[in-house]
């Protein structure tokens, strides 16, 4: 696992997993999803990945399923502080959009990409 507090910085997430990854907004706040057409080696290794909570530092998974409709995303934070704390501290909010600026980034290089075909 990455014990680095900004993980989602390494390599292996912006490389391998970031270009799964979209937005949706909830009260104006970014919430990080993964995409269907992920290919399932890409969510095997993105289900054992592993870092530290934003918050608490413990560690834990971040690419998660819902229950329910099964979809998948990527939280910041533990699952206990998913109705606790964690979940709702500034430090859960900065990751959160640390990640989204990654991800906006990457959708604007894609963007003049096609720009140039
Ligand atoms: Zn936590």
């Amino acid at each position: 696992m990455t014990t680095q507090t900004r993980w989602y910085e390494s390599d292996e997430f912006t490389r391998d997993f970031l270009p799964w990854l979209y937005r949706t907004w909830r009260q104006g706040q970014p919430r990080i999803e993964v995409k269907r057409t992920t290919p399932s080696d890409v969510w095997a290794r993105m289900s054992s990945f592993k870092v530290p909570c934003a918050y608490c530092r413990r560690s834990m998974h971040p690419f998660r399923e819902r229950r329910g409709d099964r979809s998948q995303y990527c939280g910041v934070t533990c699952a206990d502080g998913l109705s606790g704390s964690c979940s709702k501290g500034a430090s859960a909010a900065n990751a959160t959009a640390a990640i989204s600026q990654l991800i906006q980034r990457h959708e604007d290089s894609l963007g003049k990409q096609e720009g140039l075909l």
